[in-house]
């Protein structure tokens, strides 16, 4: 077992789970070593010391797990396919009482082995409460209706049934949030999920999959299998037995996946990376923008796939905007989470850190400036840690303007009009999210309407609500995370017909 980092900053029932090493795979509700006997190592990113030894699974454990999630699935008098919608709700319900509960621990190990700050971590477990309670909401209300056929003596009618077996695959950015945005609207259709998390975050997942058994929800309905995306979530794309995956991740995985779910026509949801473009008008309210602009890009490290990574402000006001972004960008603490002063953390780890500096030298290799930022801040000689990054002096072709960094990284650019704004925004692969600053509702409303993204935040950014559905145009990806939106995802629409005639 390795030492446990920042041990005196950890609340006893984090340091208890953390001596239950190696962390185990979860299937047919027991916890179990992987088929191979085989474990990852996970550093911590304050420091780059190893803290974590977890089980992963590959393709044996997979197959085993997607075995057990059929055999569930496929019994129509199996407690889980039995269950009335309001039980569900009752034990989603008893799930996010758990989580609640259990917040401490799961933003002591979200800051453990994602590095952000606590108060972040902790932000991330409340928003996942929020979300299994809306999702503990929708059993009762998923409902189908009686169509108005023209055919005499016919009655026609639908059911929402759910997909069946579901493979979630995730990030490791919000190691808790992304599980609840997969398995919250999928438990609530009356899925069985199969869980791979990245190997950046198998921590958080375990502890997560503790709660779903403490709830009580039936063994087997919920499934983890850490490992790596190559063995263990290659395996799950293209098992046969699986129905559905839920995938959150890079632009280039996602294409990966959606070949690899063609054997047995599975359904494929992306939710993929992004470049989105951040727009300030002359006419904005700056002392609001400018912040705004700021956590845009350096909440999380950068590490959001919604990140306001372009910055596109309008000439008569650069020089203002980019003059208190960069103030601000400076004035940013950046130190390891559970430092309470940190405002910023370390990157998730040595390979993220070696991509992002990598883009800051090519930045800098084709002509960018960096205005504040470009290194890793003196005072922190260890760990992952890059002072939040600004670039003056882009153009729309550089490579950092035009590919996901995932960093906090901001390329900075004049604009003068709104049709020439329009066409620089929409040009990129990418289309997840956008921001708007302007006190013209009009221009605001136009801009909206032109922009090819998900997601558009006029007068605000990275707003997220378990009612408002969030996903991607273009290469971000396609379906829709939350919102009613999303139960269309979990479901299959069944078209039942009634004979009447006597
Ligand atoms: P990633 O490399 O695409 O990995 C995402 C997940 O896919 C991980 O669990 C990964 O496992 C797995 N994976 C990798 N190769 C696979 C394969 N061949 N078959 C099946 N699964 C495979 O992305 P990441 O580096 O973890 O996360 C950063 C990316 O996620 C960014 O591009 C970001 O924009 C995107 N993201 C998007 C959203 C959104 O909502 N649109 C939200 C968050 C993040 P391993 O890592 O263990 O190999
Ligand atoms: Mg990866």
């Amino acid at each position: 077992m390795y030492a446990i980092p920042h041990r005196d900053k950890l609340s006893a029932s984090t340091v208890q789970f953390l001596e239950r090493q190696p962390g185990r795979l979860f299937i047919a509700g027991q916890w179990q070593p992987s088929a191979s006997g085989k474990t990852l190592v996970k550093d911590d990113p304050a420091t780059g010391k190893p803290f974590y030894e977890a089980f992963i699974g590959d393709a044996e454990d997979v197959d085993r797990a997607v075995r057990h999630a059929r055999a569930i699935f496929d019994d129509l008098h199996h407690p889980w396919r039995r269950m009335t919608p309001l039980e569900r709700e009752r034990l989603l319900h008893a799930l996010a009482d758990r989580i609640e509960a259990d917040k401490q621990t799961l933003a002591e190990l979200i800051t453990l082995e994602n590095g952000k700050p606590l108060s972040a971590a902790r932000g991330e477990v409340t928003s996942t409460v929020n979300m299994f309670r809306y999702y503990a909401g929708w059993p009762t209300k998923i409902e189908g209706d009686v169509k108005p056929v023209s055919i005499p003596d016919r009655l026609n009618y639908t059911l929402r049934e759910p997909v069946g077996v579901v493979g979630a695959i995730i990030p490791w950015n919000f190691p808790l949030s992304m599980i609840a945005w997969k398995l919250a609207p999928a438990l609530a259709a009356g899925n069985v999920v199969i869980l791979k998390p990245a190997e950046q975050t198998p921590v958080t997942a375990i502890r997560f999959c503790e709660l779903v058994q403490e709830a009580g929800l039936p063994a087997g309905v919920v499934q983890l299998i850490n490992g790596y995306g190559e063995t263990a979530g290659a395996a799950l794309t293209a098992h046969p037995g699986v129905d559905k995956i839920a995938f959150t991740g890079s632009t280039e995985v996602g294409k990966i996946i959606l070949r690899a779910s063609a054997g047995n026509v599975k359904r494929v949801s992306l939710e993929l990376g992004g470049k989105s473009p951040h727009i300030i008008f002359d006419d904005a309210d700056l002392a609001r923008a400018i912040p705004t602009a700021a956590y845009a890009i350096f909440g999380n490290a950068g590490q959001s796939c919604n990140a306001g990574s372009r910055l596109f402000v309008h000439r008569r006001v650069y020089e203002e905007v980019v003059q208190g972004v960069a103030q601000r960008a400076r004035l940013i603490k950046v130190g390891p989470g559970f430092a309470p002063e940190s405002e910023m953390g370390p990157l998730v780890s040595a390979e993220q850190f070696e991509r992002v500096t990598r883009y800051v030298q090519r930045g800098i290799e084709q002509g960018a400036r960096v205005r504040v930022g470009g290194e890793r801040p003196a005072y922190l000689p260890e760990g992952y840690f890059l002072a939040p990054t600004i670039f003056e002096a882009v153009h729309d072709d550089m490579d950092i303007m035009r590919e996901e960094i995932f960093g906090p990284v901001l390329g900075v650019t004049p604009f003068e009009s709104l049709e020439e704004v329009a066409a620089r925004a929409n040009d990129t692969q990418y289309g997840l999210a956008a921001g708007i600053w302007t006190r013209d509702i009009s221009r605001a409303h136009r801009l909206a309407a032109m922009l090819r993204a998900g997601t558009v935040w006029i007068n605000c950014y990275s707003q997220f609500d378990p009612a408002s559905p969030f996903g991607g145009y273009k290469q971000s990806g396609f379906g829709r995370e939350m919102g009613h939106e999303v139960l269309e995802h979990y479901t299959e629409v069944k078209s039942v017909w009634v004979g009447l005639a006597s």
